[in-house]
């Protein structure tokens, strides 16, 4: 499947300008840019190794000889200005680094991915006369809300695993094991077109599906057993999210009334998703369907998650999460339940916040019986 040739343009271009006014609010005058998917995000880069400077009124790159030419591609095409310096060694690119900082006297690090040795190397050495302010969430605060571009990648993500789903489901009543269904569908994303699995694809049979992250086993699927699948496929570094149960052949009555409470409260949750609303809220309309049903216990992790570059970022949709929901935020709706004697239900999809409710992206269908 060729991707589609409407994918519109991310505009990378406009976020440094969009995170130079946080800097302050954050208590620095510059930020020193160590998550790689913070980098990607403001630069296009997609290199293992890098740091990124961003000063008011200069950005610098560095990075190591591997990824010279792409480095400097990467940014031209995503139409970022920055000066980019090679360095074969990590000293020399803080070297580098300290020198654009000189007149910097509050610089900003990301406390969550800054290791200890880093920091005190920081401190210590090449930021010496610099005060280093601890940030959080100061680039992830911008990747929520996604531009038209990132949607396109993410719904392009959604639709091949949608397919690549639809590929797979017949094999689950000729006596597969669970590694099995998730080689396939692995297969399949890729043979699609996407670049990967947006993170290790989960199917649980039986019992194995009463725990939420189960990894897949030589187990076979049996008739009239519940099976867990959760897995999405990553698009130009976008990531898709979707969980459905299937049982083959005749669920028990247990198993039935498992499968229909979930999926009311997956309902009613995609339901309350629009702009204004907190994550609490959303968790909090999945919750009380399954507490109702009695089985308020049984749903034992938080309704959904942010998706995007990371396949866990943020916005929160969880019991104690004040994020609140705006347009342009992509997130998951997850309810579920989990039985130790009967196993596991989960339903899951991505969709878009918009002013006045939301799209889901992924499209597969929710019949559960195969
Ligand atoms: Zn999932
Ligand atoms: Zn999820």
């Amino acid at each position: 499947m060729e991707r589609s040739a409407d994918v519109k343009p991310s505009d990378i271009a406009g976020r440094l300008g969009r995170l130079r006014p946080r800097l302050s609010d954050a208590g620095c005058e510059a930020l020193l840019v160590t998550n790689l998917v913070n980098l990607r995000y403001l630069t296009g880069f997609t290199g293992s190794a890098g740091l990124l400077l961003v000063l008011s009124d200069e950005v610098v790159l560095t990075t190591d000889g591997r990824y010279r030419d792409q480095a400097a591609e990467q940014l031209a095409a995503a139409g970022v200005e920055a000066r980019i310096e090679v360095r074969p060694t990590l000293g020399a690119q803080q070297e580098v680094l300290a020198s654009a900082a000189r007149q910097i006297k509050r610089l900003g690090l990301e406390a969550e991915s800054v290791t200890w040795a880093q920091q005190r190397r920081f401190a210590s050495d090449a930021f010496a006369d610099a005060e280093l302010v601890p940030t959080e969430g100061v680039v992830e605060h911008l990747r929520r809300v996604k531009d038209a571009g990132e949607i396109d990648r993410m719904a392009e993500a959604a639709r091949i695993a949608d397919a690549a789903l639809a590929a797979v489901v017949p094999l689950l009543g000729q006596g597969v094991t669970e590694r099995e269904v998730a080689l396939g569908l692995d297969y399949e994303m890729r043979r699609l077109g996407a670049e990967g699995s947006s993170f290790e694809t989960i199917v649980a049979s039986g019992p194995n599906g009463a725990k939420p992250h189960a990894r897949p086993t030589d187990r076979r699927v049996q008739p009239g057993e519940l099976v867990v699948i959760d897995f999405g496929a990553r698009v130009d570094g976008y990531c898709s999210d979707m969980t459905r149960t299937f049982c083959v052949g005749e669920p028990d009555d247990t198993a039935l009334r498992m499968v229909s409470v979930v999926k009311e409260s997956q309902r009613e949750g995609v339901a309350a998703v629009k702009a204004g609303v907190r994550g609490s809220e959303v968790d909090q309309t999945c919750r009380a369907v399954i507490a109702d049903a009695g089985w308020g216990e049984a749903f034992i992790h938080g309704t959904g998650h942010g998706v995007g570059l990371e396949i866990h970022e943020a916005p929160r949709v969880g019991s104690t999460s004040d994020d609140v929901l705006a347009p342009g935020h992509v997130v998951t709706v997850e309810p579920g339940v989990y039985l130790a004697e009967h196993g596991g239900v989960r339903i899951e999809d991505t969709v878009v916040v918009t002013e006045d409710g939301c799209t889901v992206l992924t499209n597969a269908p929710k019949e559960s019986i195969v």
